[in-house]
């Protein structure tokens, strides 16, 4: 039996996560099959909740009883035993998203959805690249005759059913350790010098510290009960972080089977077929060199035979937007990121550099031939003429030199701590991608 459930997050203080710990204890008399999972969903879309993530937790046991009825008795105990068990877990679960939501308020639309199996892998797809409509989610709820509801808005059955869906081709996995209630809203004191240790020891984590910034990047800002999170590749070696990290000790942890750093947003779209809120990698040149605008936002330009876009390197990007400001014209690089509306932009998650064009500079202008005096120049790109003898030169005639590229060819990437949770770590690329 999997149970998913979205869109319980809210400003001052919920987590959707914290309510798979919730649910799995309300359901002990359940085994708990499987890492309960974290599916994040596409980041772009305007109306995600913060992370837009739902979890789906995989409980069992309770159905070899079921079993048990069916072959004892006849098919309509079997039919009741189903709906009466059917009953009761969707009682159970609604009384654990109600005391752990805010699902009357005008500000999240909770939603969770109980079954037997897997929906197709299509919602998860379409869920995590695109826009999945709330019909065509209640359509299939309907037809597989699933338990089910929604508050509000009922955008949670959304994510919870596309969440259910997810099989994964990739994944990760997320230790997340949880506040004592008290301990709620406070601040968190987490030693910066356990989170170092921790991001030098354990070899299969990552995204654990920000060392452009300088800070640890494993407990989130916002007032929810989660103390740390620490993702990584193997859940055995995660649970060592719990004797890594010291300072407040949680009072409960879970480790999360995740799609976090896999990159499973991303596209392969063309300029005529990229649109906003899909995320996309495209290649092409740079048309111009980088504007820096009011607050620190870098943009710039660039085309293939397809078209042109810009792209942004927002001012949380920090150092990144140094290398994009030492990108020039005619430089060929690969953008991974996501579209942003009016106007259409490239938000930059990571980038390649393909080629680098050389960068040539003037040194000098020419001397004259006549006379041999420093020759001046007509205007830009006009050539040069001798104020003295009034010998003309043409442009190419200057000298000039070319200047040794700041940047390298490969791969760049934004820091840990403006990092997507769906973006794969150039750290994971690497690992996993001997190709490129
Ligand atoms: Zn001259």
């Amino acid at each position: 039996m999997f149970i998913a459930v979205d869109d319980t997050d809210s400003r001052d203080g919920m987590c959707t996560t914290f309510l798979a710990t919730e649910l799995i204890a309300e359901f002990e008399d359940y085994d708990l099959l499987d890492h309960p999972r974290l599916v994040r969903l596409n980041p772009n879309v305007p109306w995600k909740t913060r992370g837009n993530g739902a979890i789906v937790v995989t409980l069992g046991k309770g159905e070899k009883k079921e079993r048990k009825i069916g072959e004892i008795g006849e098919e309509v105990s079997l039919f009741e035993g189903i709906s009466k068990r059917k009953e009761d877990t969707f009682q159970r679960v609604k009384k654990v998203v109600e005391e752990w939501s805010e699902f009357d308020s005008e500000k999240t639309n909770p939603g969770f959805v109980i079954a037997d199996k897997r929906p197709p892998r299509r919602f998860y797809e379409k869920a995590v690249r695109d826009v999945v409509e709330l019909d065509e989610v209640l359509d299939y709820l309907d037809k597989e005759e699933l338990s089910y509801k929604g508050y509000g808005e009922k955008r949670g059955l959304i994510g919870a059913l596309s969440a259910l869906s997810w099989t994964p081709e990739d994944r990760t996995y997320e230790l997340l350790t949880y506040r004592r209630k008290e301990k709620w809203g406070e601040h968190r004191r987490i030693p910066e010098e356990d989170v170092i240790e921790l991001d030098q020891t354990l070899k299969k984590t990552f995204d654990n510290y920000d060392h452009e910034e300088k800070k640890q990047a494993v407990a989130p800002n916002s007032p929810c009960p989660v103390l740390y999170g620490v993702r990584g590749e193997d859940p055995e070696e995660l649970e060592k972080a719990l004797n890594i990290i010291g300072g407040e000790v949680p009072e409960r942890w879970i480790t999360f089977l995740t799609n976090q750093g896999t990159d499973d947003h991303i596209q392969d779209l063309s300029l005529e077929e990229i649109k906003p809120w899909t995320s996309s990698k495209i290649t092409g040149k740079v048309r111009s060199e980088s504007d820096t605008i009011e607050g620190g936002h870098v943009f710039f330009e660039i085309e293939n035979k397809k078209g042109k876009i810009t792209a942004a390197a927002y001012e949380p990007t920090k150092g990144f937007r140094n290398v994009v400001k030492n990108l020039i014209q005619g430089d060929k690089v690969e953008l991974w990121g996501g579209i942003r509306k009016d106007p259409i932009t490239l938000n930059i998650e990571k980038m390649k550099i393909l080629q680098l064009k050389n960068k040539i500079v003037k040194v000098s202008n020419p001397k004259c031939p006549e006379c041999g005096r420093s020759m001046s120049s007509m205007g830009t790109d006009a050539g040069y003429r001798c104020k003295n003898c009034r010998t003309k030169a043409d442009e190419d005639e200057a000298k000039r030199k070319k200047v040794e590229r700041e940047l390298n060819e490969g791969w760049y990437e934004t820091p840990v701590s403006a990092r997507r949770h769906l973006s794969k770590p150039l750290a994971r690329l690497r690992d996993n991608d001997h190709s490129g």
